[in-house]
């Protein structure tokens, strides 16, 4: 039963490193980042566009090993639309989820395909290339929080 599962996930992974969302390039975003994972190679470009509170459109561009990939192109899938704070929520199980640590039951949000890398966590050298466009977006959601604070506080 549980190879099927494997197999599953797998079909998951690989259909989103085959085919990514969010490689769409965005007009004029309010965002950008970029990340790398040194240890395996892994690329990343973030950009987000913000409005209301809310991401209003995302694009990835992630070159790199199948995990990464696949990670990048769920993410772009599952915070488009939602507010910062959810995308938070999220970004915070995600990683706690590849890191092995127990994910709070109740976030109330459905995470779609993510739950397809929960198995990166039993791959320690995969857990970065999972990580990188969360630790990316995180950055990025951080450094907005940050530069609207100081706007407040002019
Ligand atoms: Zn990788």
């Amino acid at each position: 039963m549980s190879e099927m599962i494997d197999e599953l996930y797998r079909d998951v992974i690989m259909d989103h490193y085959r085919n990514p969302r969010g490689r769409k390039k965005l007009d004029k975003p309010d965002l950008h980042n970029e990340g790398k994972n040194p240890s395996c190679g892994d690329e990343i470009e973030m950009d987000l566009k913000i409005s209301d509170g809310r991401i209003e459109d995302v694009h990835v561009g992630c070159v790199g090993c199948a995990i990464s990939v696949s990670s990048g192109s769920m993410l772009s899938e599952v915070i488009k639309g939602r507010s910062i704070d959810e995308v938070k929520k999220i970004a915070e199980a995600v990683k706690k989820m590849l890191t092995g640590e127990p994910v709070p039951e109740d976030i109330g949000l459905d995470i779609g395909d993510l739950e397809a890398l929960e198995g990166v966590k039993n791959f320690p050298v995969r857990i970065k290339c999972a990580l990188l466009s969360w630790t990316t977006l995180i950055d990025s959601l951080e450094s907005y929080s940050e530069s609207r604070e100081q706007v407040r506080a002019q």
